[in-house]
């Protein structure tokens, strides 16, 4: 289970785009995000202007790249995608800005990634629509400004505590996408089973939505999964019962946290005493780098109340020793 969704393959990429809502109503919760978008995108559209500069945060797989992809098509405008770390030089940025028309939407993903060359040159195109580009070589080389066509800039970011303060002032629009909750996400569930074309009971859209961490993408990723046992250990439908079957094959416990996340908590526990214990260290003990642990595992666990962080380290709390079983140090068993 990757909520990620970087070490995804082909065909499962491509299911899912299939699987992504393409505009506001078919985009279910972050309500007060949407809200507010939808206000904003009325407003610009009624002037005919581009969008303000919006910037997406939050944990893998909420939603942030789909947003940008509704927002464009609200907007009716074209959109490119591309990411901080594969933008290399301000060369490639300049190629991507000149080829947007008016309106038009340029997507950032993991923009807390951009060199600090690119992110600079990005500056100007972003406050006054012009760029300087290099033209010729040798003595001849100088430096033309150029106009860009109004546009609109959408960054998403996991880690928004990265973010320069320059980049983050540029943003008209900033919205934090939250973890969803289980009927939500059951609701995403019935929506993509009807796209996959495979029945499936409420109950069953629950089961699979409560054991999702709260992200639409594990959501999906489940549902495809338990899919497949329903094909060759069932009847083709999903029922609550191959659900718990294929959940418990794919060791999902019961509140949808995952080997890494059973790994970390226990870890805590066992090596450090329940902690207080610091970032880098529980990495290593953990064989997971400490920049994913701060992006996709420990959000959801504090939001869960499994974990707190001090300004000594992190702590598992009472909930944790529970989950798993296990008797806190210096009190009473049972
Ligand atoms: P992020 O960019 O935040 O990592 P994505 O926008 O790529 O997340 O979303 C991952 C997958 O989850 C998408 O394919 C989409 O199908 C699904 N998804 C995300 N948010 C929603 C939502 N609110 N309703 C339905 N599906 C969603």
């Amino acid at each position: 289970l990757d909520p990620t969704g970087d070490n995804f393959s082909p065909e499962e990429i491509d299911i899912e785009k299939a699987l992504r809502p393409i505009s506001f109503d078919d985009f279910t919760g972050q309500q007060q995000v949407l809200e507010n978008l939808k206000i904003f995108v009325q407003a610009a559209n009624q002037r005919g202007e581009a969008l303000d500069h919006t910037l997406f945060h939050g944990p893998p797989g909420l939603g942030k790249t789909t947003l940008a992809h509704i927002l464009a098509n609200e907007l009716g405008v074209g959109i490119k995608v591309t990411s901080g770390p594969v933008l290399d030089k301000p060369g490639d940025l300049a190629g991507l800005l000149t080829n947007l028309d008016e309106r038009d939407v340029l997507f950032i993903d993991e923009i807390h990634r951009l060199s600090p060359i690119v992110e600079e040159y990005l500056y100007s195109a972003m406050e006054d629509y012009k760029i300087d580009i290099m033209i010729e070589t040798g003595p001849n080389a100088r430096s033309v400004q150029i106009n860009l066509n109004p546009f609109t800039l959408i960054g998403a970011t996991t880690r928004s505590g990265l973010l320069t303060a320059p980049m983050r002032a540029r943003f008209g629009i900033s919205s934090r996408l939250q973890y969803y909750d289980t009927e939500l996400l059951s609701t995403i569930v019935q929506r993509s089973a009807e796209i996959l074309k495979v029945p499936i009971t409420n109950e069953a859209a629950i089961e699979i939505a409560g054991r999702s961490r709260g992200t639409p993408r594990i959501s999906n990723a489940l549902l495809r999964r338990v899919r497949d046992f329903a094909q060759i250990k069932g009847n083709g439908s999903i029922d609550i019962e191959i659900s718990r079957f294929g959940l418990q094959a794919l060791n999902v416990d019961a509140h949808g946290l995952d080997e890494m996340d059973n790994k970390i908590l226990t870890t805590i526990i066992d090596k450090f005493k329940g902690g207080p214990v610091g970032i880098t260290t529980l990495a290593t003990a953990v064989s997971e780098s400490a920049e994913t642990i701060e992006e996709v595992y420990e959000p959801f666990l504090i939001q869960q109340g499994f974990i707190m962080r001090t300004p000594r380290g992190r702590e598992v709390t009472e909930l944790a020793y529970r989950h798993l079983g296990k008797t806190r140090p210096g009190t009473q068993p049972g």
